[in-house]
């Protein structure tokens, strides 16, 4: 058995762990991380970057389809395009090893010591480590639990076989004929669309009245639209229930309470995520909970002194770019610099068809809190998004009545993801209304409709 001590140790190396190890290491703070898995967690390895990998290639397949059947008004002709999935999966792989060998360099060069196997906590300030070369034993002044989250099993439809979760999706040998996906929250509706366009057909189940339900309506129904026009079929207020005996077909309840068939060869589960607690010694460190999660406060310390957590062990919302502004705010904590968690808003988006952008408060949220202004533009009056054939969607500001300050911005559109930063950097620096309005935004961009829903709020939009 061997034994190392070290300053801090970072327990799980995805987005939340390898930032804090990283930052920790360029403060010249002593450092080990473990991780059972690869470098870059679920994010890097089975989630944010395998599924833009997959989408980005649907997205291409789709347009290569549209040409071949000259129904596409660009003038473009291209003949029997074909799909090797198994080369598309390659090229998907491909990226995830560069990035995989990328942090692994980055640890290296922040000289932090990485110690593959599963960590194990015997007390709050030793863990045991199964190495392939035997019992690894670390102890650290200061530990932070970044184990991440896994997807929720649903009891009547345990994973395997024909059941898969978004893990498995991504990794699928030939794409499914008929793809049953239940639950249309993020992942399934951004896989949904994504094996459509690959050429699956698609059935949606969701349990709740509409696809989405953490944005709001407006936001999500060019989305709806698209569904429709993909020809993705969705079934909203439908519960599941199960495999049919020859496990070729999934077996609905219907919203007006009918049972339903739905043929399916896979069916993807995607009902949420929950937190990894389980499995390495959470009870021999006896931490509080918030319901799942680990409680933290606004440094992410836990109940016990000199453990912290962050990421998606820590609870909602369970996004990368959460995971790693904890990591970097704990790594400068532990160094001694005086950090707590000062973000106005956690940008969400998702890479559906179109795309959704979400930043600060809803325009529902904002005016629980007093009187608003609200600036919607639509893309249709845009020319970049016409130039671009992305006509379908808008961008909406959500400021106070008073002082025009802006509390949300939010986006539905081709590419909007892209248009995330400049919400968020708005938000971050307290913007008003009048600083969108006054900001001149590059001609033809996007962006130019962020400017005209501010004017739009003001009263004075110019191409509208
Ligand atoms: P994780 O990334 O889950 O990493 C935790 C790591 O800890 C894992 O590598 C695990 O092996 C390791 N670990 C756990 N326990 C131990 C132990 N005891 N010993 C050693 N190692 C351990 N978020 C976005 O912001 N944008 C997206 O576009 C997006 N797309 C997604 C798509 C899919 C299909 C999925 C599944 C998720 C997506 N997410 C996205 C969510 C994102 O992946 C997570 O929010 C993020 O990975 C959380 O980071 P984390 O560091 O908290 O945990
Ligand atoms: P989700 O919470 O986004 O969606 C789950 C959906 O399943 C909801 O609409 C819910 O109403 C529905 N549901 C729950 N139980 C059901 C049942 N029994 N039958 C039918 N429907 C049911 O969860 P997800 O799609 O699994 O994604 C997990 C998390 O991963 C997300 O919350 C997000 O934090 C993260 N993620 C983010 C991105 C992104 O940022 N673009 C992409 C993928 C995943």
């Amino acid at each position: 058995m061997k034994e190392i001590s070290c300053k801090l140790l970072v327990v799980g190396a995805g987005p939340g762990g390898y930032v804090c190890a990283i930052r920790a290491g360029q403060l010249g703070v002593d450092t080990v991380i473990v991780e059972a898995g690869k470098p870059g967690g679920t994010c890097l390895n089975v989630g944010c970057i395998p599924s833009k990998a997959l989408i980005h290639a649907a997205q291409e397949f789709e347009k290569a389809g549209h040409w071949a059947a000259r129904s596409d008004v660009l003038g473009i002709g291209v003949e029997n395009p074909s799909l090797d999935f198994a080369a598309t999966i390659a090229w998907k792989d491909g990226i995830v090893s560069r990035l995989n060998s990328g942090i692994a360099g980055l640890l290296k060069k922040a000289k932090v010591k990485y110690v593959q196997g599963w960590a194990t906590f015997r007390d709050g300030k030793t863990v045991s480590v199964e190495t392939e070369t035997g019992e690894q034993v670390i102890r650290a002044e200061t530990v932070v639990i970044a184990t991440g989250s896994a997807p929720v099993e649903l009891p009547f439809l345990p994973f395997g076989g024909p059941v898969v979760s978004s893990t498995e999706a991504l990794a699928l040998r030939q794409v499914p004929q008929h793809l049953a996906v239940v639950g249309g929250g993020y992942i399934g509706l951004e896989l949904g669309i994504a094996f459509a366009k690959l050429g699956a057909r698609v059935t949606v189940v969701e349990a709740l009245a509409r696809v989405l339900p953490q944005y709001d309506a407006e936001l999500v129904r060019p989305v709806t639209k698209r569904l429709s026009a993909l020809g993705i079929e969705v079934l909203t207020g439908a519960k599941a229930k199960g495999l049919s005996a020859k496990g070729d077909a999934l077996l609905v309840e219907t919203s007006d309470g009918r049972d339903k068939r739905i043929a399916a060869d896979r069916v993807l589960v995607t009902v949420g995520r929950k937190p990894v607690t389980a499995g390495w010694g959470l009870d021999q460190i006896d931490l509080d909970m918030a319901g799942r999660f680990i409680r933290i406060d606004e440094q992410c310390r836990t109940s016990m002194r000199g453990i912290y957590a962050i990421g998606d062990v820590t609870g909602e919302p369970m996004l990368a770019h959460r995971a790693m502004a904890q990591g970097e705010m704990v790594a400068e904590i532990v160094a001694g610099q005086r950090r707590s968690w000062d973000k106005r808003a956690v940008p969400a988006v998702c890479f559906t068809d179109p795309e959704i952008v979400s930043v600060g408060l809803s325009p529902d949220e904002a005016k629980a809190l007093g009187e608003t202004r609200i600036g919607i533009f639509p893309f249709s009056a845009n020319g970049r998004a016409m130039t671009m054939q992305g006509e379908d969607g808008f961008v909406r500001v959500v400021a106070r009545a008073d002082n025009h300050l802006v509390l949300g911005i939010q986006a539905v559109g081709q590419g909007v993801s892209e248009l995330s930063a400049a919400f968020s950097l708005a938000l971050e620096m307290g913007a008003r209304l009048e600083d969108i309005a006054g900001t001149i935004h590059a001609h033809p961009t996007q962006s130019e409709a962020f400017a005209e829903a501010a004017l739009k709020a003001l009263g004075h939009a110019l191409h509208i």
